[in-house]
């Protein structure tokens, strides 16, 4: 969709544009009365998400060295202080960058590899085997610049990972410019590079140590995979971990009824009970999907440091089912929204995943159209999104103090005419075509349609040369007669053997 002509028309006067909306300051100092700061980001309408949801018209927002330090009507900014660089907003809509809460970026390179499975043969017959043959260093490398490419070019600032290799995707997170939660995943039978518990539980701990504290938009953490394949004990133990270390735990959680059913058979209880007893609901947790569960676990949920991520794309794809939201959102739990990897997806764009949150309720339950308001869907991908990912005090509102993850949406297609309420517009209108800036940390990443940190066609070069190994791997060699042949083929040649199924582990 990035190739559509009209984002190719927006792109191509890219420098006369350039020249007239961003301008370098050429005033040597301050006026009387001025301050410097190193940007000022203008918009139309500002909808800064804030509690109150303040919406400016003809606002401004100034930045220096990454954090808000004003935010208002555009003459009042002006006056009081002098950036280094300004970014226009005229015709465009600044709002927060939006936060996915739950993915596996470097997945990417799986997409469209095995569709329309359901859940649990999805990940047993097709991913844990295809990840054990082909995920190293070099893979999540590569995923993870493809994934920061897509992740910049549809309005997502920050994401929390669970994924191999962590302190490899730490790299590449840091020279793209995201912000990221970067969980190492911990699973009792052999995964990429491990024999089990022991050596992968021991990798996480080594990550964490290594990058708590090291880069200021990287935050480590454990992610102990799922209640149907790791222990109580070793779940404990990553919990007790996690909170020596001071860093947060990420987990799927309550996903589909299968997982339902294991838990009830194997510890004669639920999912969200199974879990909160074993302290996972007292760390600061960032669960996944959480579709299934009663209203008394949406209480346990809301009394607790734990946020839920909503990932509606992937629960439909794989048939898990629909994640009661307005309930919980009722009940009090702090909800997000997710777009999982792009094996299940199959794409990381957050901003499609606010639009189905905000249809998907209306048609389910009650049938009610208010039930999920624009307003509400939004939140759940900016303030109460950073808030359920533990990054509440960062980002997912422009308010003075918090992080500069900014992004600007050009509202001058005709698609957009004409324009009653931004919200609605942002929500139920607006495409990823339409995003013109992103800014996270106050470094502008896109600017005019145009990705700064990643090189797009090496990512998708390097990418492509992955998939033709994959390809060769599997027998296929690489003819590109469509990737059923190669679903088929992982079936076939790769099968998980049968004692480390997760439904055999003890
Ligand atoms: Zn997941």
């Amino acid at each position: 969709m990035n190739t559509s002509p009209a984002r190719h028309v927006r792109n191509a006067p890219f420098a006369a544009l350039a020249a007239a909306l961003l301008l370098a300051s050429l005033v040597a100092a301050p006026a009387a009365g001025q301050e410097r700061v190193d940007l000022i980001v203008r918009g139309d309408h500002v909808v800064t998400m804030d509690e109150a949801g303040t919406i400016l018209l003809d606002g401004a927002v100034a930045v220096d060295d990454g954090v808000i330090v004003a935010v208002g009507p555009r003459a009042e900014i002006e006056a009081a202080w002098m950036a280094d660089a300004v970014v226009d907003g005229t015709g465009r809509v600044l709002m927060p960058g939006l936060v996915n809460g739950h993915t596996h970026a470097a997945m990417v390179l799986f997409r469209g590899l095995a569709d329309d499975l359901p859940l649990m043969t999805w990940l047993e017959q097709y991913i844990f085997p295809m990840e054990g043959r082909f995920v190293d260093a070099d893979f999540v490398r590569t995923g993870m610049r493809l994934a920061c490419l897509e992740m910049i070019q549809s309005r997502t600032t920050s994401f929390v990972d669970m994924y191999f290799h962590p302190g490899d995707a730490a790299e590449v997170v840091a020279s793209c410019g995201l912000r990221a939660v970067l969980t190492a995943p911990m699973i009792d039978f052999p995964s990429p590079g491990f024999e089990g518990w022991d050596d992968s539980f021991a990798a996480g701990v080594a990550f964490a140590e290594a990058w708590r504290g090291r880069h200021p938009r990287i935050t480590p953490g454990l992610a102990p995979h799922a209640p149907y394949t790791v222990s109580p004990e070793h779940i404990r133990q990553a919990v007790e971990a996690a909170e020596r270390l001071g860093v947060p735990l990420s987990i799927h959680l309550a996903e589909d009824t299968s997982e339902t059913a294991t838990i009830r058979e194997r510890y004669a209880t639920t999912p969200v009970r199974h879990v909160a007893g074993l302290g996972v609901l007292d760390a600061s947790t960032v669960a996944a999907h959480v579709v299934w569960l009663d209203t008394l676990e949406m209480d346990m949920l809301a009394a607790s440091s734990a946020g839920a991520i909503h990932n509606p794309t992937s629960n439909l794809k794989t048939g898990a089912g629909i994640s009661p939201v307005p309930e919980m959102i009722r009940r009090g739990v702090k909800v997000g929204l997710g777009t999982d990897g792009a094996a299940s997806n199959n794409d990381l764009d957050l901003w499609e995943e606010v639009r189905l949150a905000a249809l998907l309720h209306k048609g389910v339950g009650d049938r009610d159209p208010s039930v999920m308001p624009a307003a509400t869907a939004l939140c759940l991908a900016t303030r109460c999104g950073a808030e359920a990912a533990g990054l509440g005090d960062v980002t997912g509102s422009i308010e003075i103090g918090k992080r500069a993850d900014l992004v600007q949406v050009s509202l001058e297609s005709p698609r957009l005419a004409p324009l009653y309420d931004v919200v609605s517009h942002l929500v139920y209108a607006v495409d990823h075509q339409d995003l013109v800036t992103t800014v996270v940390d106050g470094q502008v990443l896109m600017r005019e349609g145009v990705v700064l940190t990643v090189d797009g066609a090496a990512a998708a070069a390097e990418a492509a040369g992955m998939a033709a190994r994959i390809r060769d791997a599997l027998g296929d060699g690489g003819a590109g007669d469509g990737m059923r042949a190669d679903s088929q083929a992982i079936a076939g040649v790769l099968p998980l053997p049968e004692h480390l199924r997760w439904e055999h582990l003890p």
